[in-house]
């Protein structure tokens, strides 16, 4: 019988963000994720903009997880003739829900600036924004959600199931069973992989009998701190940062870090281990995301449902605050004496955030944390590399306030993690053929293919931007 199933890869191969891949099945075209590029404006406008498919011609979209780099460009794929349904899990949809309209404000916003700036400049050039918060609440019309292991058709012979990805809250891989006559292959996309041991969430599942395996790839040349310091090490920089004075500036991404900070941060609390220090959460979509969370207790692991029963807020503690309001957040820039401020976005990129860099930046007593990946030419990336001088709205500014960065909070696999991974697959799976590395940079994905086909003889593929490659079921797996 005449396979025909092919997997373009439209996004993320070589970089992390702007997640689309296509599959085809005979005619019918599906897209697995539709994340939205970060980066350099000019490169992201282009192709954030220009899809290399017609939205239109589309079937369906199966939507892995709610970070932006993964669903932020969904509603340009609505706005611009997609008129299929949108797959994914409860929690998920309820997270896009508030996510996508805050990227639509942020894209309003940006637009709007850069107009301004182009009249002072005398230039008539009208920008339009990506998306409006119209086109967000259109595409959350497309939206159908389902929850883990409950399997569904979106073609006749295409069953998907989505488990458990443990990386943030509705997570999720997606499995894809393809049938072809009596034949049934199996295409397994990862979405982005947690690790065992997250506070919050349940550990990653792993998809048995797989023909072909699509997998992240963000820390495939890099391995992280035991997960259990986490908590020691925000303990100790609190402690440190608040004796000599200073504030403590949280870049953080509103899904899942942001929590699992303040989870931590309340057990310390509980514990009686931490300095008194107001701490803050300025940013409204971590404080709507914050509250999806306390509606999704089913997607907790054990642990954290039990302490729901004995604490009943993980996400609450007296010294707590959550800012909403504008002139509140700006009032923290005048707050005198040790505190901690956590704000989005994760990559400072955009939101509340640039206030507090630009505000505490140039003090040697303040200390900057990061608690999540930056990717390359972000404005968090340059902090972490600890360039001498950034730019802040424009403005040069000197980093001399200190630089953490707690690679054990990371939601993403490291090397280890991702081949342990692997090796479960591959065991299971009689039939594997290739495995598809996605979602890395270069030198993360070229570090994971040597160790997957070294220790484990798999056929790891490294796709560039634009391959179309044929998932022929005909193929035997040999190590490449
Ligand atoms: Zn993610």
């Amino acid at each position: 019988m005449e396979i025909n199933f092919t997997l373009t890869f439209q996004g993320a191969a070589g970089s992390t963000t702007g997640s689309r891949h296509l599959l085809q099945v005979d005619d019918k075209l599906i897209l697995l994720d539709c994340g939205l590029y970060q980066g350099r404006r000019e490169e992201t406008t282009r192709q954030n903009k220009q899809f290399r498919f017609n939205p239109a011609a589309l079937h369906s979209v199966l939507l892995s997880h709610a970070h932006i780099d993964h669903s932020g460009n969904l509603p340009n794929l609505v706005k611009q003739g997609f008129g299929g349904t949108i797959h994914t899990t409860t929690a998920t949809r309820d997270l896009c829900q508030v996510m996508l309209l805050d990227s639509a404000h942020i894209q309003e916003h940006d637009a709007e600036w850069l107009n301004r700036r182009n009249r002072k400049r005398g230039r008539g050039e009208i920008i339009e924004p990506l998306y409006t918060m119209d086109d967000a609440n259109e595409a959350m019309g497309h939206f159908q959600s389902v929850g883990y292991h409950h399997p569904f058709h979106v073609l006749q012979d295409v069953k998907v199931t989505f488990y458990d990805a443990g990386h943030i809250l509705g997570s999720s891989s997606v499995i894809i069973d393809l049938r072809r006559g009596e034949e049934v292959f199996r295409l397994a996309y990862t979405g982005d992989l947690g690790r065992a041991n997250l506070p919050l969430l349940r550990d990653p599942e792993i998809p048995h009998n797989v023909d072909w395996l699509v997998l992240e790839s963000t820390y495939g040349s890099r391995i992280h701190d035991p997960i259990g310091e986490a908590k020691e090490e925000l303990r100790e920089t609190i402690t440190r940062v608040a004796a000599r004075g200073g504030k403590i500036i949280v870049p953080s991404f509103s899904v899942e870090r942001t929590q699992e900070v303040i989870y931590y941060l309340n057990e310390l609390t509980n514990e009686g281990r931490l300095p008194p220090i107001p701490v803050f959460v300025d940013s409204p979509l971590a404080i709507n995301v914050t509250e999806i969370f306390r509606l999704h207790a089913d997607c907790f692991d054990r642990e954290t449902r039990r302490l729901l029963l004995e604490d009943g807020d993980p996400f609450g503690f007296s010294r707590l605050s959550y800012v909403r309001d504008v002139e509140e957040s700006k009032r923290l820039n005048s707050l005198v004496g040790p505190c901690m401020i956590i704000s989005a976005s994760g990559m400072c990129e955009a939101g509340r955030i640039r206030h507090h860099l630009a505000n505490s930046i140039e003090d040697p007593k303040n200390c900057i944390m990061f608690v999540g990946y930056q990717a390359e030419n972000t404005l968090g990336r340059k902090i972490v590399e600890r360039q001498p001088e950034v730019n802040i709205f424009g403005e040069p500014y000197r980093l001399r306030a200190e630089v953490v960065t707690l690679n054990t909070m990371s939601g993403h696999a490291d090397q280890n993690d991702l081949a342990a991974y692997a090796r479960v697959v591959r065991d299971n799976s009689p039939r594997l053929k290739k495995v598809f590395l996605v979602h890395g940079e270069e030198e993360s994905r070229t570090a994971l293919a040597a160790r997957l086909r070294a220790d484990l003889g798999l056929k790891a593929v490294i796709p560039q931007l634009g391959e179309r490659h044929l998932l022929d079921g005909k193929d035997q797996r040999d190590p490449s």
